[in-house]
């Protein structure tokens, strides 16, 4: 089976796949800068899969090089390396980037720089080498404050802040690519809608830097007692209880729909695939609440407060071309994803233990 390379691999969503394209019989090489993430998460995968994690030059199943992907130099030589040694980079999964939507509006050049910057290095080293497969992470920020729900990819792309604005841009940035050279490139641009939950072991998942942005890791970390309680931004909202209403997927769920979206790739001719990867049904911010509460044994304590600005009402996906195009769907429900995410933060009540596992 091919080797294929894997950036960001040691995030949220990049772990998880590696897990699922290992289990698949592929063998991987990831590359991560650590800016969000460690190596301990890839340990982790490791000991999942039952491989071992080799870093530098080794190769293996599962081979590990810091670095970033906006080095050309260090790209060309990592497409180069895997060539000599016999096995060439057939195909590429995208995670690496910047993710906060607030921290994108203060520093918007460091977004540009990293998400779109970063994707035109990769896809210049990917053509000088002769690799044309490429899943892409972009994301459901990309429609905006959508007119239409459920959200078929035909809706308008109408981001309105700068990590939306560049996740569209690597997709435009995609199709001129692909128009440039019809015949060699497969990529496929999954957009995510909101990615949450974790391995069902407990042994990977979630661990974001500093207060989290997001409803799902803020709800875990109070139920843990780091947080004394979680603030719903907005009770007025235009929906049955008031608060807002997403789409939230488990992230094995997400994982298997990369494995999909490659397999389609390679056994199609050369395509620019663009799919929603959702689960299509909603959940307002007290049902999330309720569930985890349900799943947890906790009570979650909340107040609610002012909107969140930049929010929508409602966010859901319609999936039906993912599983028309790919023969997938979601499996999990919010009660497991519930489940699985309260089995993390149990476990791993501050994240990842990096002094104890870095020794
Ligand atoms: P994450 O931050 O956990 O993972 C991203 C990984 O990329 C991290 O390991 C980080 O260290 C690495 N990275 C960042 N900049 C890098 C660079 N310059 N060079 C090399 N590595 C670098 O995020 P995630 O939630 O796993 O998201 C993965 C992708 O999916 C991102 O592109 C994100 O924009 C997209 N996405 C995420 C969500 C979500 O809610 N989590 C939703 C839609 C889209
Ligand atoms: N949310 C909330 N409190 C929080 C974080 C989020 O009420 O501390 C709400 C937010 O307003 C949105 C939903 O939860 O309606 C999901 O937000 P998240 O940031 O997780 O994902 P988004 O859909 O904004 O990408």
């Amino acid at each position: 089976m091919a080797r294929l390379l894997i950036t960001g691999g040691a995030g949220f969503i990049g772990s998880h796949t590696c897990v699922v394209l290992l289990d698949a019989g592929h063998d991987l090489t990831v590359l991560d800068d650590f800016s969000n993430s460690a190596p301990v998460a890839l340990q982790r995968v490791a000991e999942l899969a039952g491989v071992q994690l080799r870093s530098g030059s080794g190769s293996g199943r599962l081979q590990l090089i810091e670095g970033d992907i906006r080095d050309d130099g260090a790209l060309n030589q990592l497409f180069a390396t895997a060539s000599a040694k016999g096995e060439p980079l057939s195909g590429v999964i995208h995670f690496a980037g910047l993710k906060a939507v607030g921290e994108s509006v203060q520093d918007p050049l460091r977004y540009w720089d990293v998400n779109v910057n970063g994707t035109r290095a990769l896809l210049a080293a990917m053509e000088s080498h002769g690799c044309h497969t490429l899943v892409f992470s972009s994301s459901a920020t990309l429609y905006g404050s959508p007119n239409q729900v459920p959200i078929p990819e035909s809706a308008p792309v109408q981001p309105i802040n700068p990590y939306g604005h560049t996740k569209a841009a690597v997709e435009r940035m995609l199709h001129d690519l692909s128009a440039a050279a019809p015949d060699h490139w497969r990529i496929a641009c999954l957009r995510y809608f909101n990615p949450v939950g974790a391995h069902p072991s407990g042994r990977i998942g979630e661990a974001p830097n500093g207060i989290p942005n997001n409803l799902f890791p803020y709800l875990c970390q109070v139920a843990v007692q780091r947080r004394p309680e979680l603030s719903v931004f907005g009770g007025d909202w235009p929906t049955p209880d008031g608060t807002c209403i997403r789409d939230y997927i488990h992230v094995m769920d997400l994982a298997d729909g990369h494995r999909a979206a490659l397999e389609t790739l390679v056994s199609e001719p050369p395509q620019v695939l663009t799919l929603n990867l959702g689960s299509g049904q909603g959940a307002s911010v007290l049902e999330v609440i309720h569930a985890f509460e349900e799943a947890s044994g906790r009570t979650i304590p909340f107040t609610i407060s002012e909107r969140r600005p930049g929010d929508a009402a409602v966010t859901v996906a319609d999936p039906t071309a993912a599983w028309q195009r790919l023969s997938w769907r979601t499996q999990r429900s919010l009660a497991e994803i519930c489940r699985d995410g309260w089995i993390w933060q149990q476990g791993n009540p501050e994240g990842y233990d990096l002094d104890a596992e870095a020794a």
